[in-house]
């Protein structure tokens, strides 16, 4: 494992920041998830450029220019040699005092990590997976906008944990108004009367990178497709289900809140988009 921190590389245990940065103390982040398949960073463009929006949303100036980041991330994946892996990139507020004022620090701290990849059970895949409504909503945006991607994790996280006790591997979030947002790390999309519909970012959906490829993909099959505003009453009827996401990828969902969904197992367009997602990832 490869651990990069302001220009060193370093290994696991020896991997340090400093416990005054506002990345711990107090979330003051954003991050990006991405996954090298072959040797090669998937859809790196498209994650720099969500990682600059999101740190612009929050005035954080990142210490690199885009093109060098995206030099250090491949030289990362380089330096790491494994054909197959996941990249965390995160950046930081940098050291400050202990108050919360983000003037106070002066350089913001760029860490990028390249890991294994966990997979989930190929048995999930193959047999899909149970969700339930979480009783928590999707933060407002009158709090502030989920498309920032930031180390701010605890509404995903509790709904998280909520799920963990519940017995299932995500949950739904719906948000203020009762409409379905996303899951708690993942897009979720339904297969409904012939159109493949996923919730848009004004349903407080991340924009995820897995989600648009999806959407593409669904294109160039000549699927219909559309963002739709969905309730639960979508999700119970879908004929089909799945969630989208960096390290899940396309993950069937057979049961929501104890119901079945269409027929119990992963449908037919839930199978053929997880197959061109695998051939679209290998492509070189
Ligand atoms: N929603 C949330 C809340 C996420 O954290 C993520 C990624 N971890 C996603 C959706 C999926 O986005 P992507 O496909 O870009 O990984």
């Amino acid at each position: 494992m490869k651990i990069w921190i302001d220009g060193r590389y370093c290994g696991r245990e020896e991997a340090r920041i400093s416990v005054f940065d506002h990345g711990l103390l107090y979330g003051d982040g954003v991050f990006e998830g991405i996954r090298v398949y072959s040797g090669r960073v998937f859809r790196l463009r498209e994650h720099l450029e969500r990682l600059y929006r999101s740190a612009r949303a929050i005035l954080l100036e990142i210490p690199l220019a885009p093109e060098e980041l995206r030099r250090t991330v491949t030289g990362a994946v380089e330096a790491n040699g494994a054909p197959d892996a996941y990249i965390r990139l995160v950046v930081t507020r940098g050291v400050g005092e202990l108050g919360m004022n983000p003037r106070l620090c002066p350089k913001p701290s760029i860490i990028l990590i390249v890991d294994e990849i966990r997979f989930y059970p190929e048995k999930c895949y193959a047999d899909g997976i149970a969700l339930m409504t979480s009783s928590l909503r999707r933060i407002s945006p009158a709090s502030y906008d989920v498309r920032i991607k930031s180390l701010n994790y605890l509404n995903n996280l509790l709904a998280k944990i909520e799920a963990n006790q519940a017995g299932c591997l995500e949950a739904v979030l719906l948000n203020q108004e009762g409409r379905v947002a996303e899951c708690t790390g993942d897009n979720i999309f339904i297969w409904s009367g012939g159109t493949l519909k996923t919730p848009s970012a004004a349903d407080q959906a991340l924009e995820g990178i897995t989600r648009a490829v999806v959407l593409e993909l669904a294109a160039a099959a000549g699927l219909p497709r559309a963002e739709a505003s969905l309730t639960q009453y979508d999700l119970y009827t879908a004929e089909e289900c799945f969630l989208t996401g960096t390290g899940a990828e396309l993950m069937p969902v057979t049961k929501i809140d104890g119901r079945t969904i269409g027929d119990g197992t992963p449908g037919p367009v839930t199978r053929r988009i997880l197959e061109l997602f695998r051939e679209e990832v290998r492509k070189p």
